[in-house]
């Protein structure tokens, strides 16, 4: 073995002494309620596939139709001559849907965090985030340059602290190095990709507007489930229009792929011009962008309503028969995403491992995705599930 070799041998056995091991597994099947692996067919609990779009006929059909028109490649980057019909319908099919004055679309959420948050804030701003948020959010904080601060999940007391703090160092401090004031950034998602709680909004967005900071509000999550026109928990709880910064992704409930910002001209303006996960990355396929609208079109329709309640169904039935015990959260904070909390990492290996044995795929979720010691089981509803598989589900879990 070359020293290289061993160097990273020695490396991924660390990994794997701490049960952190994490391996590919080919899924030889579309997205579905049912997925085959390695020849064995299982049911599916662990897709953000939430409404059954990614197979649907009406995304195929538009990324098909795309492939045809525009071909398989876009060429080149948005800002040189890759910037093609389906994704300048794409941006204002989006900015339509969340009823915002411009949208823009990026090849993936994990870009869209990081080309956003490093467009608006530097060195000498301040970043706040939730402890909670996604990977790609405290990734970009980081590369951002800003003083970085965390608030307990969920802690408005701890956010407010913290804002108070920025306040007074950005009011305090020497003059600026940017030629402009200094920028507090509250990041925070709506819905949280792990433990499926979601954000005070109210409250959060009354703080930021008192300490005149931004807030950017991830609604990977949340997005196409919740407001009577699926636009996100902006929408179910009326603060839409206080938020400046709205992010999303385009692989969830959309049933795509790719990662969005929508928000004022000025805003999209300025990432066109600043955010370099956008600037310097090839555009998506045209097949992904025209997917994407034809998941958008489809959400706003009476079928997309339809697939939504169908959800809300399907998650009521779960919590009616889950033991409330064995579960991180009750069942009055609606969210599809469930976690069953198990703690130690091998521990959540082992039982992931019985229920593929039974016909169930839903792996196991650990740090560094989820804090040390706090490994779970994540399932995920879908619209697609049926109600028989959700009580198979439920007798495989708790009996
Ligand atoms: C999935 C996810 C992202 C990243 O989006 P991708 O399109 O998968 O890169 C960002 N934020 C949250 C909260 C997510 O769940």
């Amino acid at each position: 073995m070359r020293d290289f070799d061993r160097d990273l041998a020695a490396e991924l056995a660390a990994i794997d002494a701490q049960g952190l091991r994490r391996r590919l597994r080919a899924i030889d099947s579309p997205q579905g309620t049912r997925i085959r692996i390695n020849g064995q067919e299982l049911l599916n609990f662990s897709s953000n596939d939430y409404l059954g779009f990614a197979s649907h006929p009406a995304l195929k059909e538009a990324a098909l139709r795309a492939v045809t028109q525009y071909g398989a490649g876009s060429g080149a980057s948005r800002l040189i001559c890759g910037s093609l019909t389906p994704h300048e319908q794409l941006d204002q099919e989006l900015a339509a849907f969340k009823r915002t004055d411009s949208a823009l679309a990026f090849s993936s959420g994990y870009g869209t965090a990081l080309g956003t948050i490093c467009a608006l804030v530097a060195k000498d701003d301040v970043i706040v985030l939730d402890r909670l948020v996604h990977a790609s959010i405290v990734d970009a904080a980081r590369l951002s340059g800003a003083k970085l601060r965390v608030f307990a999940h969920n802690d408005i007391d701890d956010l407010e602290r913290i804002l108070r703090w920025a306040v007074t160092r950005n009011s305090g401090e020497a003059k600026p190095t940017v030629s402009r004031p200094r920028r507090i950034l509250v990041v925070t998602e709506s819905l949280f990709s792990m433990d499926g709680d979601q954000a005070d909004l109210g409250a959060i967005v009354e703080l930021k507007d008192r300490y005149g900071a931004w807030l950017m509000l991830d609604e990977a999550h949340a997005t196409g489930l919740y407001g009577s026109s699926r636009r996100g928990l902006v929408e179910a709880h009326g603060v839409s229009d206080r938020v400046e910064i709205h992010m999303g992704t385009l692989g969830k409930a959309l049933g795509a792929a790719g990662g969005y910002i929508c928000g004022s001209r000025y805003l999209i303006e300025l990432l066109i011009n600043r955010a370099r996960s956008f600037i310097f990355s090839t555009a998506p396929v045209p097949a992904s962008a025209a997917a994407a609208s034809a998941g958008i079109q489809l959400l706003k329709s009476g079928a997309g309503e339809e697939r939504c309640r169908l959800l809300w169904q399907r998650v009521a039935q779960f919590y009616g028969a889950a033991p409330a015990k064995l579960l991180k959260r009750d069942g009055s904070a609606q969210s599809a995403i469930i976690p069953v909390q198990i703690g130690d990492e091998a521990e959540a290996v082992k039982t992931a491992a019985r229920l593929q044995q039974q016909g169930f795929f839903i792996p196991a979720i650990r740090y560094p995705t989820v804090a040390r010691g706090q490994a779970r089981l994540r399932v995920t509803l879908t619209a697609n599930h049926s109600s028989d598989d959700v009580a198979r589900l439920v007798s495989a879990l708790f009996n």
